[in-house]
């Protein structure tokens, strides 16, 4: 589960502090999907940095299953991040130097995990992901959905507890944006993955069971979808 308790987060830009979030409190239970929605500088990107640990609030406290950030060190927090977090960004941030299989298995990579075990994983990903032919492409000669699949598959390498997107449709055109949906939902719903996305676009967000909206670093609104409905 994952808490914010009356979270704050200030920048000082130079003139008055400026809060992109404030006192902002949500809970997000295991295996919940998630969307994130809000008008552009509402908080939406401070929010996800936050809850997955890569920065800290000014006042309050984000809790990942009752563990505290700011109790963490700097070191245990950048631990604690790789193993339990997943990340996928609009611009997939792949290296391109690394063939598909080598960015999958880069999570993996500093584990003490062995060749095999980390071939046999990457391998099943890719798999999941219907990638398994390209495993030995560099990711510039795939599809922009291709190349966002592969950096799903990444995501999850380290087997995370949560997968967190930052407007993972973005770059993309409907249909290739749909099919990134569509996995997502899998991942969800057959392999019970929890699942926070940031994302402008209604139609995506109507994939998720629940549509948190912030505006002006506070939630605006917060709607689960009943059982039975088929859209949000
Ligand atoms: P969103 O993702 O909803 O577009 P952000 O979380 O990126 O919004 O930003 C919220 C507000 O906080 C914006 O006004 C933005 O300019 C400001 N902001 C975000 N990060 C920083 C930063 N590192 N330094 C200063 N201001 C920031
Ligand atoms: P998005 O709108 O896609 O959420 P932004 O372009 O607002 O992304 O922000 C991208 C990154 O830049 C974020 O990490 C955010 O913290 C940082 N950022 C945003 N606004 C500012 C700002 N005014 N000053 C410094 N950093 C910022």
């Amino acid at each position: 589960m994952i808490v914010t308790r009356q979270v704050t987060k200030t920048f000082l830009n130079g003139k008055e502090p400026f809060h992109a979030l404030h006192q902002l409190n949500i809970e997000i239970k295991k295996g919940e999907f998630v969307a994130i929605m809000g008008p552009s500088g509402a908080g939406k990107s401070t929010l996800l940095q936050l809850i997955g640990g890569l920065d800290l609030p000014t006042e309050g406290e984000v809790l990942i299953d009752d563990i505290a950030m700011h109790q963490l060190s700097e070191k245990e927090r950048t631990l604690f991040r790789r193993r339990n977090v997943g990340f996928v960004f609009q611009d997939y941030q792949l290296i391109s130097t690394l063939t598909v299989e080598e960015n999958v298995a880069l999570p993996l990579e500093a584990d003490n995990v062995s060749r095999l075990e980390i071939k046999t994983r990457v391998l099943k990903l890719l798999t999941l992901m219907g990638l398994e032919n390209k495993a030995q492409e560099l990711p510039n000669v795939l599809s922009g959905g291709q190349q966002q699949r592969v950096a799903i598959a990444r995501a999850l390498a380290a087997n995370p507890r949560f997968l967190l997107a930052d407007e993972p449709t973005g770059n993309l055109d409907r249909k290739r944006g749909t099919e990134i949906l569509q996995l997502l939902t899998k991942l969800h719903k057959e392999e019970r993955h929890t699942i926070i996305m940031v994302t402008h676009d209604i139609l995506a967000a109507g994939y998720a069971d629940r549509i948190i909206m912030i505006k002006d670093g506070t939630v605006q609104s917060d709607t689960t979808r009943e059982e039975g409905d088929t859209d949000a």
